[in-house]
Order: C-alpha cells, then structure tokens, then sequence
C-alpha cells in the first residue's frame, strides 16, 4: 500500500489522515504551524448529519463528536437593524445540527492520531513532478521529501493547488471582523437576550451582524460588511486606532444591544477577508496528486466549508482504502463527487449571500427559514 501524503493540518486534512490510519493505510501530515495550540481556531461550526457526521463516523470519532456539542447551540434568532424579531427556532435538541468548538473538533481529530502522524513546523514552499505519480516536495528550513500519493489539504492559499490548476482565488467583495465579548449574562444582559442561545443573525442590505453564543458566557461576532478591499485594509486594530470605532459608523442607527457587539468586544478584533475560487473551478487529473476542501473549492462561508472539507477527507480516505491497487482510480472517482458536491454547494453559498446582505435583507433571509421550517 502506498504511503499518503498531505499537507495541512486543517479538519479536511486531519479527518483524510484519520481514516487512512483506521483502515490501516500510512499517513504523514506535514503542517506549516510549529504547534497544535500555535493558533486560536476561530468558533462554532455546526457539524451536518449528511456530511460532517457522517465523516466523524467514518473516522471512528462519533463518541468524541458528541462529547464536544455545545448544548442550545442550534437555536436561531433573526433580527432586523433595529433589534426586532423577525424568525426565531428554538433548539429541540434533534442532533441534526449540532454546534461544537472548532478548537475542540480539531484537538479530538489531532489526539486520535499516533504520535509523529503529523509533523509540525512544515511550511510546503515548492513540488515538483518526478514521474510515476511521486512528487519532491520541498519545506521550509530545508526538508525535502518525496511522496507517492500526495493530497493538498492546505486551505485557502493552497500551494499544491498549483501543480494542479494555477488559479487564484479571487475577492467576494466583503469581509468579516471578528470579536468576543466575554461574561455576556452579567457584563451585557440585553445583548445575550438578543444573541439567545445559538446563533443570531441581525441584517440588513450590504451589511450584518452574526453573533454566536459560545460555551463560558461568551458571544463571538462577525461583523459583515460588502466594501472593496482598500476599505478593509485602511482598518488597522493595533492598539490605539481607532479602526473599530469607523466599523461602528457603518452600523449608526443600529440598536445598541447589536452595536454592543461591535465596540464592547475584547481583545484586538480580527480581520478575515472572503475570496472563492472562480465559478464552476475544477482541475485537471494529476498522476498522484488531488486536492481536498477549501483547497478544492474554496468559497464565501455558508456553514458547509468545514462540513465539507471532512466529508472530503472521510470520501477520499475511503476510496483509496477501497482500491489498494489503483489510486488513479480513487483520486478520479473522489474527483468525480467532489466536484459536484462543490458546485451544489457554492450554488448556496451565492444564495446564503444574497439573502443575508442582499437588497431584500432580512425579509429574503426569513423567507428562507419559514419555507424550510414549514418542508
Ligand atoms: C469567517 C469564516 C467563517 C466560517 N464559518 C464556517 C462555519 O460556520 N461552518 C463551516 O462548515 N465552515 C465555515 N467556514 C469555512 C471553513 O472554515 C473552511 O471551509 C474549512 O476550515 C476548510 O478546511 P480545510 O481543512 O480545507 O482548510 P483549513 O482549515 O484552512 O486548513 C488548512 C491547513 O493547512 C495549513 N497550511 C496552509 N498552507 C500550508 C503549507 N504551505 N504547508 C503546510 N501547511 C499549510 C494551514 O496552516 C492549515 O492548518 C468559515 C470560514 C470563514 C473564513
């Protein structure tokens, strides 16, 4: 059986390199970040029945899975700008979408795999096709090594996207700052009414509000916001600027328990720009070499990328265990499903957009929800 290969550490990788040990393939994960705790891991995913858990149970790690849901996570509120209520749903505990720590996911898909599985500090900087399928990969303080089935699972700004199709990805024209309040029940009461205990999205035309209610009473935000890029990068949230003050302009009017979000937050609010990868992306078959997750298909955030980055992971482990003797064929038929598993779902995340910050906003998005509540 040949050896795999992949690069990044991210939930597509992780949930690749877990399956490929449960069925007793060998597995290295190269990832760029020196330590598991190097960097914070951003908040709640729900986790899908028809993707996400379906790959935690071809992982063996469904156990796990249900030890880590946050309680209420699945209720959802939508307010309009001046805080009413426009659709509400309640968390019945139905487990059909349950809401779990990306931190926590990640760290139970890390412990489950042998020690040296993954071998940190291990920036990709360049490859090279050798033929047969293997490839020379080539790190950052010098390393080389050399696969013979080799999966980029290294995001966004993926470097092994290139050797497959060299595109870029491109910007969706809006951004998203993120920031936490903390000790929300005692600290800010009519702003945790607002958010309840799940999700609460509070939008309008072009911008909104999503706040998350997180485990320990605290409630992480982002605030969306349609601008060109120039706009972002004129923000700078060093300490002393006055950057999140120009980000609560945008939102005059607001009510101040949604606004709350925006200028009572702790720490220095984060940054995170949305690209996608052009329209209908899809690349060429490669001897030894395929891709999986944002690096696949890298789109605007609709609560499906991090589902299907593991369903990804869960699909092609499984094809290659399926076909010991032909990984061109497990690598064609993964492609062949995940394409279009992509293209379904970047078709709802243009959707998602639209009703969130379109013109009809709120009233799109409530539509949505009373339609699919009454399904
Ligand atoms: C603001 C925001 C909110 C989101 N919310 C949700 C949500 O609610 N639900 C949901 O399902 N999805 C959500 N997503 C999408 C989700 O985060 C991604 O789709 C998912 O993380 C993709 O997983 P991945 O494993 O493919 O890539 P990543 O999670 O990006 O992991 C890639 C890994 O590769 C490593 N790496 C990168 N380059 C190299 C290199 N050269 N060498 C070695 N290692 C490298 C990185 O350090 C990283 O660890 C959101 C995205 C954003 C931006």
């Amino acid at each position: 059986m040949k050896p795999v290969t992949i690069i990044g550490a991210g939930l597509g990788g992780l949930t690749l390199a877990r399956v490929l040990y449960v069925r007793g393939i060998p597995v290295t994960v190269y990832e760029s970040d020196p330590s598991a705790e190097a960097r914070t891991q951003g908040g709640q995913l729900d986790i899908h029945e028809e993707n996400g858990q379906l790959a935690l149970e071809a992982a063996a790690l469904t156990a796990e899975f249900r030890s880590i849901i946050h309680p209420g996570g699945e209720a959802t509120r939508i307010l309009d700008q001046h805080g009413a209520l426009r659709y509400q749903e309640t968390d019945e505990g139905s487990g059909g979408r349950p809401e779990v720590l990306r931190g926590d996911l990640r760290r139970i898909l890390i412990e489950s795999l042998p020690t040296g599985t993954i071998q940190w500090g291990m920036k990709l900087t360049g490859l090279r096709p050798l033929g047969d399928g293997r490839h020379e990969l080539n790190f950052a303080r010098g390393a080389t090594v050399t696969s013979e089935l080799l999966v980029g699972a290294d995001g966004a700004w993926s470097k092994v996207r290139a050797l497959l199709r060299d595109v870029k990805p491109e910007y969706a024209g809006l951004g998203y700052i993120e920031t936490y309040l903390h000790d929300v029940d005692r600290r800010h009461v009519a702003t945790a009414e607002a958010v309840g205990s799940g999700v609460m999205f509070a939008l309008a035309p072009g911008q909104g509000i999503v706040g998350h209610r997180e485990a320990n009473d605290i409630i992480h935000s982002y605030i969306q916001l349609r601008r060109p890029l120039e706009w972002f990068d004129a923000l700078d949230f060093s300490e002393g600027s006055d950057s999140i003050t120009r980000v609560a302009a945008e939102f005059a009017g607001w009510a101040p328990e949604l606004t709350a979000l925006i200028t009572e937050g702790e720490g220095s609010p984060v940054k995170r720009m949305i690209y996608g990868l052009p329209d209908g992306f899809r690349y060429r078959r490669v001897a030894g070499a395929s891709l999986i997750g944002d690096a696949a298909h890298l789109m605007p955030p609709a609560g499906e990328g991090a589902n299907l980055a593991m369903f990804d992971g869960a699909e092609l482990g499984r094809l290659i265990a399926e076909h010991p003797d032909d990984a061109e064929k497990a690598f064609a038929l993964y492609e062949e499903g995940m394409f279009s598993r992509s293209e379904a779902a970047a078709e709802l995340s243009q959707l998602v957009l639209g009703l969130t910050l379109g013109e009809q906003s709120p009233n799109g998005f409530v539509d949505f929800f009373t339609e699919a509540a009454a399904e």
